[in-house]
């Protein structure tokens, strides 16, 4: 209650202010713990080869895992420790343990696979990424040219001397960089000749209407083309339904992700599921109209 002379004043929240400030709150402090308390789990959704209806990988998605076993989505913590800092950290620990997985798969599924990791620009911009990254490669003995590392336009957009010379660096190392979300970010396509970029995802936005929006159809058509011109790689995101899996396919597009496909997944479930989920894609695949 705010005194009548104004000196002592209190915030008094909405519920939902209340609700939410609660909530950063208690992600923040699983933030700071996540890593001493294990807090962190990796899922993996496979990236299927629309040629052969085969995985040829994995996305590492990252979750939280509270005290109370509630999984945490990223899009409810990302972006407050890339705020903190905590995402440099985080980001490490989740390139590592990828890698150890794409070591283990390496064994056990007995295929050299890629494995795709998101990177967030403070990440990038962190004086360690490199040495780290060069880390994880080196203990898990990891093949540079299978590892791809996923960026966002908008760190593109400052076209900073950090960003470009860390980005060459990994691309020196031999690992692939991808544009997360592609499209929905800043439209100059300059960058992509400034910087050694190698795959396009196209966001699940325009795939999600892409047979009913002539817009998106159009924009996906122009993206694969530019791609083609440009020897860049194209992966779908956001396949759901056997619609947008035809068109995609029609549209001669190589690489796609979805839960058409499958969702992400822990590595054990997924292990576990590899053989049945790459059936289900084969034969969905044999299915299409459009299958090559
Ligand atoms: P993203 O990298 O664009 O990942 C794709 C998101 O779309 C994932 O959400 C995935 O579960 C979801 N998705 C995949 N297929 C489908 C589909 O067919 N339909 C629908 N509706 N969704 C689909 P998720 O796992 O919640 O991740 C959200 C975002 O969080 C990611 O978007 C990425 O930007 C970020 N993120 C995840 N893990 C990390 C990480 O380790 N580091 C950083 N910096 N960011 C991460
Ligand atoms: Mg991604
Ligand atoms: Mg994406
Ligand atoms: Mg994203």
């Amino acid at each position: 209650r705010a005194k009548e002379d104004g000196r002592q004043r209190y915030n008094f929240y909405t519920p939902d202010q209340e609700a939410h400030f609660i909530e950063q709150t208690s992600i923040e402090l699983l933030l700071q713990n996540c890593l001493d308390d294990n807090l962190l789990v990796i899922y993996y959704q496979p990236i299927i080869c629309l040629k052969t209806g085969k995985i040829i990988g994995t996305e590492a998605l990252l979750r939280m895992i509270d005290y109370d076993n509630n999984l945490i989505s990223p899009d409810q913590f990302i972006s407050l420790a890339e705020e903190t800092g905590a995402i440099v950290n985080i980001g490490n620990w989740c390139i590592h343990n990828a890698c150890k997985q794409l070591a283990q798969w390496r064994e056990t599924i007995n295929r050299d696979m890629v494995l795709s990791i998101n990177v967030s620009s403070r990440q990038l911009q962190s004086i360690h990424f490199l040495k780290q990254l060069n880390d994880s490669i080196a203990a898990w003995d990891i093949d540079p040219s299978k590892l791809i590392i996923e960026i966002t336009e908008s760190l593109l957009m400052h076209d900073n001397h950090t960003n470009k010379e860390v980005l060459q660096s990994i691309d020196k190392l031999g690992c692939k960089i991808a544009i997360d979300d592609f499209g929905t970010g800043f439209s100059s396509l300059s960058y992509l000749m400034k910087f050694p970029i190698k795959i396009l995802k196209i966001d699940r936005s325009f795939i999600r209407d892409c047979q009913t929006n002539p817009a998106n159809k159009a924009l996906i058509g122009g993206i694969l083309s530019l791609s083609q011109n440009l020897s860049l790689e194209v992966i779908a995101e956001g396949i759901e339904t056997t619609d947008q899996f035809d068109f995609i396919l029609q549209s001669n597009c190589e690489l796609a992700q979805g839960f058409l496909f499958s969702k992400p997944m822990d590595a054990d479930l997924l292990t576990s599921r590899w053989e049945e989920l790459e059936q289900a894609c084969i034969t969905e695949f044999m299915q299409s109209e459009h299958a090559y």
